[in-house]
């Protein structure tokens, strides 16, 4: 069992690290992959990862990057003139990290792109095409350096609902600047049924979490269904996203998403591939080794 993509960083994970790692090695848990997401929390990535792998042994694997969203909420608080600047003072400083701490590292993430969050929060009109701008420019950067050093990539790619602009573009820029060599994980991937092959035909693997859990989640466990065993990969998204089972519990005491309720996804994804949840465990963990190992 292991969880391609949380935010160990993040409270209540950060403070709860024991806790939850001890559970999730209880449920036959093996690999975690933690994903930096701003310069600001990689010192507490890189320290609550030190700290679990001291203890229980090579768990917790690194992936470093600027999450898409970043950018938006660090410049565009008060107006956006600040962006262009902002943005490439950023991606200068995260470069300079990622080639001092590049040893230490499994992967290149979270990045991609984002049309979501900018329609959602009302972002003006003009600042939609500067903030793709700039989130593109900043993918490019993740991508080459995940090309450069042989790593992979884990992806967020978030649509507007009933549009396929970003995944179509996330898609270009991998094509263009992978040029083949870069793969890994397609995390979340909520978007068209359509597109999934193409995710698959560039050699990547989908991320699959809580959401196929949900009663609304009938859009990715279709998704699910299309997906080759040898592509899937699990993962929590925590501390966001917690399983069902959870959210339904109003008594349940943990309330966050945290890596050992990767038992309960692929229990669903068992499910919903008609075959042994004990298989799929194991074929998804090869895979795991396989992208990030
Ligand atoms: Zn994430």
């Amino acid at each position: 069992m292991h969880d391609s993509h949380i935010h160990l960083a993040r409270n209540p994970l950060r403070d709860n690290w024991k806790r939850d790692t001890q559970d999730f090695i209880n449920m036959n848990g093996k690999k975690i992959l933690t994903q930096g997401s701003d310069v600001e929390d990689f010192n507490d990535t890189f320290q609550v990862a030190h700290k679990i792998n001291q203890k229980f042994g090579d768990i917790v694997d690194i992936a470093l990057g600027i999450h898409p969203t970043i950018f938006q909420e660090n410049f565009c608080k008060d107006n956006c003139d600040n962006i262009f600047n902002g943005s490439k003072k950023l991606l200068t400083r995260f470069v300079e990290i990622f080639e001092q701490e590049k040893d230490k590292l499994s992967a290149v993430g979270e990045t991609g792109l984002d049309y979501f969050e900018m329609y959602n929060t009302k972002v003006d009109g003009e600042l939609i095409e500067t903030l793709k701008q700039v989130q593109k420019e900043s993918f490019r950067v993740h991508i080459k350096l995940a090309k450069e050093n042989n790593l992979p990539l884990s992806i967020h790619a978030r649509e507007l609902p009933d549009k396929t602009d970003c995944i179509n573009d996330v898609l270009e820029l991998v094509a263009k600047n992978g040029k083949g060599l870069v793969n890994g994980s397609f995390h979340s991937y909520t978007g068209e049924l359509s597109l999934v092959s193409d995710i698959l035909d560039l050699g990547f693997c989908i991320g699959f979490n809580a959401i196929i859990t949900y009663p609304n989640g009938e859009n990715v466990r279709e998704i699910l269904k299309k997906v080759p065993n040898d592509r899937i990969l699990f993962e929590t998204d925590g501390p966001f996203l917690a399983v069902q089972s959870i959210r339904k519990d109003k008594k349940a005491l943990i309330r966050y998403g945290r890596s050992a309720q990767i038992k309960e996804i692929i229990e669903i994804a068992a499910e919903i591939k008609n075959m042994p949840a004990q298989k799929l465990e194991d074929i998804s963990d090869e895979n795991y080794e396989r992208v990030f190992g």
